[in-house]
């Protein structure tokens, strides 16, 4: 069995469809796949459908963006919750709402200096999507300024930029706590990924872990050996799951689909923490 718990498509920051991106999961030789789109379940129905046509069962998931109370930038990833459960759609509409004026104020330092305008971004993402750096980074190499993504996050979009502009999130702990108030599951995404920005200490993922948290997702491109050993040591420690993903992104990075991947055991445990009416969806 071949899982990955964490993708995105274009109703965040992926550059394909739910249907395409379930598509690309079955040819990849995945037997499951997660959607996890940051801060919106948007894609969910759609990617349902292709799973069922496609043979390949779907995890409906996400990633709530969060943030310490010292502006430390924390994924949460979230499964098999009620999507219309209230506290939690509160937070997410906040986010994604704050989403658009963070972008707009960040567009509007950027084009001081660099050829850029709100409706060049705009026209980087899908209908609703939730609006996030990687559009502003699209729209920036449509326009000949840098060469791809990851040349704009290297500068001009890293959290220590200056035309970067944080956006409302969550603290950590309250996610989960919505996410397990919803009836999901709540992994922590790429913990210790230090190069996108500060990481947070053992204790953040100790009040996280009291407050409900399931899991770590150690198996990461974004993980170097030492941070993967970290999450393995801390998970094991607190008693938590242990996940891999590739966090695929479409043509948007270069992680390919299956090449981190889930224990069969752990997505099954998953599965049974679960207690809202959303299920896997299986062939
Ligand atoms: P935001 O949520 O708007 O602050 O943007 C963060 C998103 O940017 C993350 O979800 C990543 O998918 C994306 N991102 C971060 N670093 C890179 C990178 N080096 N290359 C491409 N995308 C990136
Ligand atoms: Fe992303
Ligand atoms: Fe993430
Ligand atoms: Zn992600």
């Amino acid at each position: 069995m071949r899982i990955d718990l964490h993708t995105h498509s274009f109703a965040s920051d992926g550059t394909e469809s739910p249907g395409d991106l379930v598509r690309a999961a079955a040819t990849a030789g995945l037997d499951a796949v997660a959607l996890t789109d940051h801060d919106t379940t948007q894609g969910w129905a759609e990617a349902a459908r292709a799973a069922r046509e496609a043979g390949i069962a779907l995890v409906p998931g996400i990633e709530v963006s969060t943030r310490t109370d010292d502006g430390i930038s924390v994924h949460v990833l979230g499964y098999l919750f009620d999507p219309a459960e209230p506290a939690l759609l509160a937070e997410l509409d906040a986010s994604r709402e704050s989403r658009v004026g963070r972008a707009r104020t960040m567009v509007d330092r950027l084009a001081q200096d660099y050829p850029i305008t709100w409706d060049d971004v705009l026209a980087q993402a899908s209908e609703g999507a939730t609006i996030g750096r990687p559009h502003i980074a699209d729209a920036l190499v449509a326009n000949g300024v840098v060469p791809d993504r990851s040349a704009a996050f290297a500068d001009l979009l890293h959290s220590r930029s200056r035309y970067h502009v944080p956006h409302y999130a969550p603290h950590p702990v309250e996610a989960v706590r919505l996410l397990r108030r919803a009836g999901g599951v709540a992994v922590m995404a790429h913990p210790f990924a230090a190069q996108r920005g500060r990481v947070v200490a053992d204790p953040v993922v100790e009040e996280m872990a009291a407050a409900g948290l399931a899991g770590l997702e150690a198996n990461h491109r974004d993980h170097d050996e030492p941070a993967r050993s970290h999450a393995l040591d801390l998970a094991n420690r607190l008693g938590l799951l242990v996940t891999g993903s590739s966090d695929y992104h479409g043509t948007g990075k270069p992680n390919r689909l299956g090449e981190n991947l889930t224990e069969p055991a752990v997505l099954e445990q998953i599965e049974a923490l679960a207690s809202s009416g959303t299920s896997i969806v299986r062939p």
